[in-house]
């Protein structure tokens, strides 16, 4: 009796460190100074198996995110010393942190901080009073979008009508063939592989021109402009944020 229930632990703490590794956890850190609204989105996000940390500061969250490595940040926009808006943007700056996940809190009376906020590269945002549920609900969601638009393994991208092959270095428009120089394309593919995340000059010249490249970042804009001119359709779709970089909107413009 004793070897059948040895045996039966050895299986049970197996699968349970099988399930471990398959759906590892993910931390979510929850900037908010108001901490009724901190801890109930905390109970609610672990109720859904998420790890959660909570800053009630700015800087404390700046801190939590270096020494935490979170999978997303939970950005109130109204915060004391140091607002939503200041820290996903300096989020966004760092070249470790650029494309970190950020889901920003904003009230309804905010609503053109709202914009400012995808502006300086927020990935979503709920509107204070929210329910629990529905924010995890678009947490979920965003971790979804994000998942699908990550595979590295990715060789071809379709974008209306616009076809590239990393592989043959090809790139199509209305089945015709569009010539574009080593660093055009490089940047085409940085935008094909993140849509709808800003994607700031740094993070794309370190990308596209590597990391002893000694240019300006003005160079980013010269190339983006040139794309722009090779391919219409990009007018439109690569999007200038303001004061950060650029984003492929993830929706493809309608001509
Ligand atoms: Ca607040």
């Amino acid at each position: 009796m004793a070897q059948v229930h040895e045996r039966l632990t050895v299986a049970s703490s197996c699968s349970a460190y099988t399930h471990m590794t398959i759906h590892a956890p993910k931390k979510i850190l929850i900037v908010e100074d108001e901490a009724d609204i901190a801890h109930l989105v905390k109970l609610y996000l672990e109720k859904d198996g998420f790890r959660t940390t909570i800053a009630a500061t700015g800087s404390q969250g700046l801190t939590m995110i270096k020494t935490n490595r979170p999978d997303m940040v939970i950005l109130d926009l109204m915060l004391p010393e140091m607002d939503g808006l200041e820290i996903c943007k300096k989020i966004r700056m760092a070249p470790d942190t650029a494309l970190l996940p950020v889901l920003m809190l904003t009230a309804k009376a905010e609503e053109s901080d709202t914009i400012i906020g995808l502006e300086l590269g927020a990935d979503d945002y709920v509107t204070k009073p929210f329910s629990p549920k529905v924010l995890v609900t678009r947490v979920k969601a965003l971790f979804r979008r994000l998942e699908r638009t990550h595979d590295p393994k990715q060789t071809s991208y379709a974008y209306g009508s616009l076809m590239v092959d990393l592989s043959r270095h090809e790139v199509m428009v209305d089945g015709k063939e569009i010539c574009l120089t080593a660093k055009e394309f490089g940047l085409l593919e940085q935008l094909l592989h993140h849509p709808g995340r800003v994607l700031t000059r740094d993070v794309l010249l370190n990308a596209v021109w590597g990391y002893d490249y000694y240019g300006t970042t003005r160079t980013v804009d010269v190339h983006i402009r040139r794309l722009k001119l090779k391919i219409p359709l990009l007018d439109e779709a690569i999007i200038s944020v303001k004061s950060l970089g650029y984003k492929l909107s993830d929706q493809v413009p309608v001509k």
